[in-house]
């Protein structure tokens, strides 16, 4: 069975002769293809076999778990990504995490949206380090909380003083008084970046001034963590 992929490359290994590529897709999250080796100059699949290659993979199907890499149509291999060291480390952070949330997702396309979005951002602008990822991991927080309360304690109603924290059954942020202890605590000024970032498009991220990203980032993987070994499905409804 014939099948197309709209998906990005994100994990590549040896598989006997040839190799077994991971793609993000659109279509069915998580894909695995093989690339057959070739001798063949114009089928060898050069960027087939290299993380960030983005495009159209058209495969042929053998059962559900097997396919084999027939055509492929690029739309972008990211190179400004792969030849600037700092931006290829914020770009396998995006991948890992885009990757860590897929696999308990359904099919979905959103996701693929977010990591490619994100990704041109980081290729096609110079923006300061680890932006790109603070407002992806924002992105995908607003996708496991519909109503995220930015000013006020889900469970009390009192106002956010200087502090916020985060609690995973709710998922949503509650102040000091309803908390137990070992939360993930988001400053006042964390919690504004997180807002911030939810509220600003990819395309005006550098308005954004800030020296908070790293703090920020710390804070925003402790709950993606605790997301993930909660096995969350990102985006659903
Ligand atoms: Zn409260």
């Amino acid at each position: 069975m014939k099948k197309k992929f709209t998906g990005i490359v994100i994990a590549e290994i040896p598989y006997g002769k040839d190799n077994l590529i991971t793609l993000c897709t659109a279509e069915e999250g998580l894909v695995n293809i093989v690339v057959k080796r070739s001798s063949n100059e114009r089928t060898r699949f050069t960027y087939a076999k290299q993380i960030f290659t983005f495009g159209y993979f058209y495969v042929r199907g053998y059962g559900d778990m097997f396919n084999v890499l027939e055509r492929l149509e690029i739309v972008d291999t990211f190179e400004n990504i792969k030849q600037n060291p700092i931006k290829r480390i914020e770009a396998t952070n995006l991948i890992f995490v885009g990757k860590e949330v897929a696999q308990f997702g359904d099919a979905d396309a959103a996701l693929l949206l977010e990591l490619m979005t994100a990704l041109k951002t980081l290729n096609y602008n110079d923006l300061p380090q680890n932006l790109v990822l603070a407002k992806y991991m924002s992105a995908i927080l607003k996708g496991i909380v519909k109503n995220i309360n930015f000013s006020a304690c889900t469970l009390c109603g009192e106002k956010f003083q200087d502090a916020a924290f985060f609690e995973s059954t709710s998922n949503n942020f509650v102040c000091a008084d309803c908390t137990d202890k070992g939360l993930i605590k988001f400053s006042k000024l964390q919690i504004d970046l997180l807002k911030l970032l939810i509220e600003t498009d990819y395309s005006m991220l550098k308005t954004i001034k800030t020296a908070e990203i790293d703090e920020f980032l710390k804070q925003m993987l402790k709950i993606f963590n605790i997301k993930v070994s909660q096995k969350f499905k990102f985006y659903a409804e």
